[in-house]
């Protein structure tokens, strides 16, 4: 399965997936992003949807994206598995830094879906799996 550019035209945006861009959307209002300005809003769908922003640091190597900080919130509230990240800027699509798809490589899988889109709308979904072909992992640990 595939949803890359041959979606873009005709996305089919499930339910929960549009209630995630509307807390992402929201999250992105709460973005500290006083160097950069690039707000960044994000949510990932588990059990239930935990959202998060962008958190700036004057020491920029401390910064948190906002996809991190909704994985974080998440998985130290218990949720180990996401379906769907939805990630929200003021661009049409901007896809997750590498450090992000590492983070999302470890709480979801392969087919997991990743929504972009900005204010007005979800403009691309992508498979985590299209995104970062070859991730490291759990296997890469093992004896
Ligand atoms: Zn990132």
């Amino acid at each position: 399965m595939s949803l890359g550019a041959a979606m873009t035209d005709r996305l089919h945006i499930p339910l929960k997936v549009n209630k995630a861009y509307r807390e992402a959307r929201n999250a992105r209002k709460k973005a500290y992003a006083p160097y950069s300005k690039f707000k960044v809003g994000a949510a990932v769908i588990g059990r239930k949807i935990f959202s998060g922003c962008n958190i700036e640091n004057a020491s920029f190597g401390a910064t948190y994206c906002a996809e991190r900080t909704a994985i974080v919130k998440a998985v130290s509230s218990g949720e180990k598995s996401f379906s769907d990240i939805v990630i929200v800027t003021n661009k049409a699509s901007t896809p997750p830094c590498g450090l992000c798809l590492q983070s999302m490589a470890e709480f979801c899988r392969g087919d997991s879906r990743i929504w972009l889109g900005n204010e007005k709308k979800i403009t691309r979904a992508y498979l985590l799996s299209e995104l970062l072909t070859h991730p490291f992992g759990p296997n890469q640990l093992l004896k």
